[in-house]
């Protein structure tokens, strides 16, 4: 008798590109015509029309009432946030030069938050005299906005941003829940409220983030119903109505083997009975929804030429010319306990009729540096490309260029 094979999780298809004569297409290009287009390898290409048809089928799923907000520090690229800007409700900026870059693109004041711990008062006064809403995350920021607002004779608009007192089940990263650097704890909110009353502060709503990368509907629903009875609590101490009542986002995209793409039918209907009870409850509130990920990231693509190709005691090393430094996510040193391999395939050879166990490699001296850890992909040889999927948000900019002096990377909206 043979043991039956085990069968082993495999990755969600990624059927968003494309395939043409034996190559995937990305922003309607064949993948080495793009190459030659952006004139180097490595690079991270964004597919506009994917970006278009995510926010769209997020609006097909939710209340029309419901802002959807881009939280751009999952991709601060100018382009894709000038895009984003039109297609979204508000952009939610995480520090002084991402606030720049938002208005840049156009995004109007009035929908734009700035959140984040450790608000330096350079960044506070860019804020008030940019007339956003800023997420206050602690008492000392307080009374730094009413010595600002005084001083540029400019109200401060300010939100909460409450530090939850339940967790977010099932997220990849969690933001809430216990000690937390984010927020202020939401039994000192009360106080707090008592304080932006007392400096004359244009109090205009709370935010709550829950925590990001989670791929459980039922989670994401307990924690938007939580937040908003939490939200409704302390309303009840807050010196004005509330004008935004933000209930965070969290929504994941399927990176690992055994992940599946989210369910956004649940949480319209959940959004759509929170909506309803907001009505009567919180009349002048609009509820806000803020995603990074969920809104770029299965749009992007990083993409890395094979320099070399050796075999190492059996096992076949592709060499790539990008790697860690440019795609740290992807390399797993960015937040994963247990590394896993990303989606990964030779972009040039999508007809390959074989496949072989390979690991991709970038060219950095460490062992840390590996793109793909034994997967079976096509056959390829040097100067075929290899594409990271999934890597339109916390790719480039959250990864060290830097490190061991070799080129940057470039980024394109294709
Ligand atoms: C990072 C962050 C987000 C975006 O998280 P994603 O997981 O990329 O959707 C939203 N809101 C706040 C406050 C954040 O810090």
């Amino acid at each position: 008798m043979t043991t039956p094979l085990r069968e082993l999780p495999v990755h969600a298809p990624m059927n968003q590109f494309a395939v043409r004569q034996g190559e995937l297409v990305v922003g309607e290009k064949r993948l080495s015509t793009l190459a030659e287009q952006v004139g180097q390898t490595p690079f991270y290409a964004y597919d506009r029309a994917l970006l278009r048809a995510r926010v769209a089928e997020l609006r097909a799923v939710l209340p029309p009432a419901v802002k959807l907000h881009y939280a751009m520090k999952a991709n601060p690229m100018p382009a894709v946030v000038g895009l984003m800007a039109g297609l979204v409700d508000g952009i939610d900026v995480a520090s002084g030069s991402e606030l720049k870059v938002a208005l840049d693109a156009g995004a109007d004041p009035q929908e734009l938050s700035f959140a984040g711990p450790g608000k330096r008062d350079t960044e506070l006064r860019q804020a008030v005299a940019a007339g956003v809403l800023i997420n206050l995350e602690s008492f000392r920021e307080v009374g730094a906005l009413a010595a600002i607002s005084q001083d540029l004779a400019l109200p401060a608009r300010v939100a909460v941003r409450v530090n939850p007192d339940f967790e977010l089940k099932g997220s990849g990263m969690k933001m809430s829940g216990g000690p937390k650097p984010f927020g202020v704890d939401a039994e000192q909110v009360p106080r707090l409220l008592g304080e932006i009353a007392a400096a004359g502060l244009a109090f205009e709503g709370f935010q709550l983030f829950a925590g990001s990368q989670n791929l459980r509907a039922d989670a994401i629903c307990e924690a938007q119903q939580k937040s908003y009875e939490l939200a409704l609590r302390l309303a009840q101490d807050a010196p004005l109505p509330v004008q935004f009542l933000n209930l965070g986002g969290g929504f994941g995209i399927p990176y690992f083997p055994g992940e599946q793409r989210l369910d956004l039918t649940p949480i319209g209907d959940n959004l759509a009975q929170l909506q309803l009870r907001a009505q009567a409850e919180m009349p002048q509130a609009a509820l806000v929804i803020e995603l990074g990920r969920y809104l770029v990231g299965e749009a992007g693509v990083y993409v890395t030429r094979i320099v070399d190709r050796k075999v190492s005691r059996g096992l076949v090393y592709l060499v790539a010319d990008g790697g860690l430094h440019h795609h740290l996510s992807a390399s797993g040193n960015f937040g994963q306990v247990v590394r896993k391999n990303y989606p990964v395939c030779i972009g040039t050879q999508t007809d390959a009729a074989t496949t072989e166990v390979a690991s991709v490699v970038g060219p950095l001296c460490t062992p840390l540096d590996l793109l793909a850890d034994r997967m079976a992909l096509a056959p390829a040889q040097v100067g075929d490309l290899v594409v990271v999927f999934q890597s339109g948000a916390y790719g480039a900019s959250a990864s060290p260029q830097r490190f061991l002096g070799h080129p940057e990377c470039l980024e394109v909206l294709v």
